[in-house]
């Protein structure tokens, strides 16, 4: 069940410097969906989520969270109102434990999970809790980032590419996470490359390419999109 529009990107562009990386993209989340990015490397899905989460310099257009403009205001007052991203790389520390690194995010507002609500999804951490973040797996790792920013209290979660490099088995643990998580309330907006992973969790798709979006459809329109987003896709 979805409720209303949360987030509304109209216009959107972004700069790197003097590349100009975004030249409009139009998109909405409603509350309590799944949405996934897709498209090529570069096509700028990770720069999306950067300018909405604020940490891209140069941005343009209209990016309205809970019908408050945003474009203008710091990433520590986006992360004040619930939105969190978890980037590709993960920002696991490797010289601190599972714990300290649980623990390092703020906690920004109220409703965030406690410890107990977070080892109850991620039942491995616990064990692990004392392990510094080198030895964990990759699938640790991607599990503690996403579990970490489940405490801060947000509940808007930007997700880069969370399979990357993941075996399926544990791909497919995540995508029970995100199915648990969206149970539970958050809405998600992910970005993937894993396409057929992608379609067992996202409610909607968007088709990002060289800075636009230029589709989208819901879950429901997927098969009779599949013809155009393999050549969107190149797969
Ligand atoms: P990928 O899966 O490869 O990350 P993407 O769709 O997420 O693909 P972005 O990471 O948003 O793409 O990159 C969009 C474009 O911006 C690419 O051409 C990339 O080279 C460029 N770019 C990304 N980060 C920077 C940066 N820090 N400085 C300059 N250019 C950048």
């Amino acid at each position: 069940t979805t409720g209303g529009n949360i987030l509304q990107v109209r216009n959107l562009e972004a700069w790197y410097g003097e590349s100009h990386i975004l030249h409009g993209i139009n998109f909405d989340v409603n509350a309590g969906e799944v949405v996934t990015l897709l498209g090529r490397n570069g096509a700028g899905k990770t720069t999306t989520l950067k300018s909405i989460m604020g940490i891209i310099g140069k941005r343009a257009g209209s990016i309205r969270f809970n019908n408050e403009e945003i474009i203008r205001a710091t990433s520590d007052r986006i992360a004040r109102m619930g939105i969190a991203f978890c980037p590709e790389e993960r920002g696991i520390f490797a010289s601190l434990d599972v714990r300290e690194n649980l623990l390092l995010p703020p906690i920004v507002r109220a409703g965030g999970l406690s410890l107990d609500q977070i080892f109850e999804l991620f039942p491995n951490l616990k064990e692990r809790l004392s392990s510094q973040g080198t030895k964990l797996s990759g699938g640790e790792q991607q599990m503690l980032a996403i579990a970490r920013i489940l405490r801060t209290g947000a509940s808007f979660l930007m997700l880069d590419e969370p399979t990357e490099g993941l075996a399926p088995v544990i791909i497919q643990q995540i995508g029970h996470t995100i199915a648990r998580l969206k149970k539970e309330g958050f809405t998600i907006l992910l970005v993937e490359q894993n396409f057929r992973f992608a379609s067992t969790v996202a409610d909607r798709y968007y088709v990002v390419e060289h800075g636009k979006i230029i589709d989208g459809f819901s879950n429901a329109e997927l098969a009779a999109n599949m013809d155009k987003l393999h050549a969107y896709l190149g797969v």
